[in-house]
C-alpha cells in the first residue's frame, strides 16, 4: 500500500500529537491491538459510537436518504430543515468521511415515468437546495446507484448529480467510475452498486470486481456500498442466494459483497431492504449487510421492523488499517427522522440477526443495553415466526 503523501509531510506539532493520541486509543483497544499483532481475519469488536471518535481517520455510513416526494416537494415547510438530521448531526458532522444512500433527485423537473398515487410506487423528488443541506449536516459522498435516483428520468438525474457537485459532494455510484476522496492524507475509494443495467449492477460479479479492483489500484481503502436485496419485515434475514422482490433481480448480497471484498474492498456497506440486516466479517474486513433506511419524510415507512436504523462506521490508522468498528442505534421519530434509542433495539436487533443467520459466516455483535435485550428478542421472533431463535 503505497504511502499517503501528504500524511508524510506533515511532520509538524500537529503530526507527532496525532500519533501519541493513535498510541494511546490503540492501547486502551484491546482488539486493535489484537488485529495489529496478527489476528489476521479478525475483525474488532464494534463498540458504541461516540460523537468524537479518537482514531486518526474515522469514516461513518448510513442507509437510505428520503427527503420527500413529488407532492410535497414544493410545500416543506423551511423548519423542516432542522428536523431531518436534529438528534444526529453531531455523528454525521465529527468524521473524516460520511456517506449515505440518496434515494430520489434533487431536481426542479416535474415529470416522473413513475405511476405514482397507487400501489407501491413512489417518485423522490427533494428540493436542490437540500443538496447544501446534507452537506452541512455532515455528508461528503452520496451514493446514486439506487432505484429512485432517475424518478426524474435523465434530466432529473443529472441536475440531482450537479447540484451535489455544487454542494461539494462526491457522486457515487455512476455507472463504471468511482470516486476517491482525500481523507487526511489517505486516498479513499468509492464504488457504488445498484441493480439496474444502467448502474454498476450488483448481479454481475465479473464487472464489479474488475472496476473495484481499479478503485483499489488508486486507493488507499475501497469501500463498496449497494443499493439491493429484498424489501420488508422479512427481509431482516437474506441468504447466500438471489433475491427477487417486486419481480425483480435485486442480486446476491452475500456473493456480492465477499466477491467485493475478494476483488479489493476494504468494507461494504448495503442498503435497499429499508431494514437493518447482520454484520458479517470475512477475510477481516466488515460487511454491514445493510444499514435500513435513516430518513423516510415522504415515504418509506417506519413500522415493525423499518423503526429501526443506526449509523455505522470505521475507525482505521493513517495508512487505511481498520483499527475499529462503531455502531450507533437509532429509532425512528412519527416525523421519520432518526432519534436516540435508550432501549438500542437497533443493537439487539443486530445481534439476534447475527445469532440466527441464514447464511454461515463469522458474525459480528455490536454493544447493547442488556435490560432491554429479552423484550426486542421476544418480539421479533413473532414478528418474524419463521426465524429460528438459538436464544
Ligand atoms: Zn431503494
Amino acid at each position: 500500500m503505497p504511502r499517503p503523501t501528504s500524511f508524510s509531510r506533515s511532520t509538524g506539532p500537529a503530526f507527532w500529537l496525532r500519533i501519541l493520541a493513535w498510541g494511546v486509543w490503540g492501547l486502551a483497544s484491546g482488539s486493535a491491538l489484537a488485529q495489529s499483532a496478527g489476528a489476521a481475519k479478525a475483525c474488532p469488536a464494534p463498540q458504541r459510537m461516540q460523537v468524537h471518535s479518537q482514531a486518526p481517520v474515522t469514516l461513518r455510513f448510513v442507509g437510505d436518504l428520503v427527503l420527500g416526494n413529488s407532492h410535497l416537494v414544493d410545500n416543506i415547510p423551511a423548519e423542516w430543515d432542522a428536523m431531518y438530521f436534529g438528534q444526529v448531526e453531531s455523528y454525521l458532522k465529527n468524521t473524516d468521511l460520511t456517506l449515505g444512500n440518496l434515494e430520489g433527485a434533487l431536481t426542479q423537473y416535474t415529470k416522473t415515468l413513475k405511476v405514482t398515487g397507487t400501489g407501491r410506487s413512489y417518485a423522490f423528488r427533494f428540493p436542490p437546495r437540500y443538496a447544501k443541506l446534507l452537506k452541512d449536516t455532515g455528508f461528503t459522498a452520496l451514493n446514486v446507484a439506487n432505484n429512485h435516483a432517475r424518478d426524474f428520468g435523465d434530466q432529473g438525474f443529472a441536475d440531482t448529480g450537479e447540484n451535489l457537485r455544487q454542494a461539494a459532494i462526491a457522486v457515487v455510484g455512476l455507472k463504471g467510475q468511482f470516486a476517491t476522496l482525500q481523507v487526511k492524507g489517505l486516498r479513499v475509494g468509492l464504488v457504488g452498486f445498484g441493480f439496474y443495467p444502467h448502474q454498476n449492477m450488483v448481479q454481475d460479479l465479473a464487472a464489479a470486481g474488475q472496476l473495484i479492483a481499479q478503485a483499489k489500484a488508486q486507493s488507499d481503502y475501497v469501500v463498496v456500498t449497494f443499493h439491493g436485496g429484498a424489501e420488508g419485515d422479512e427481509a431482516v434475514f437474506h441468504g447466500n442466494s438471489n433475491e427477487i422482490f417486486l419481480g425483480e433481480d435485486r442480486g446476491n448480497a452475500v456473493a456480492f459483497s465477499r466477491a467485493a471484498i475478494d476483488a479489493g474492498a476494504d468494507l461494504v456497506v448495503g442498503h435497499g431492504p429499508h431494514v437493518l440486516r447482520a454484520i458479517e466479517c470475512y477475510q477481516g474486513r466488515p460487511i454491514f449487510h445493510s444499514l435500513g433506511n435513516f430518513v423516510g419524510v415522504g415515504g418509506l415507512s417506519i413500522r415493525s421492523m423499518a423503526a429501526m436504523t443506526a449509523i455505522g462506521g470505521v475507525q482505521l490508522g493513517p495508512k487505511g488499517e481498520l483499527l475499529g468498528l462503531e455502531f450507533l442505534p437509532l429509532r425512528f421519530s412519527e416525523r421519520k427522522v432518526p432519534q436516540s434509542d435508550e432501549r438500542e433495539d437497533a443493537s439487539h436487533l443486530v445481534n439476534w440477526l447475527a445469532d440466527n443467520a441464514k447464511f454461515s459466516g463469522q458474525f459480528l455483535r455490536v454493544p447493547a443495553n442488556e435490560a432491554s435485550r429479552k423484550a426486542l428478542v421476544d418480539w421479533a421472533s413473532k414478528t418474524i415466526p419463521s426465524a429460528k431463535v438459538r436464544d
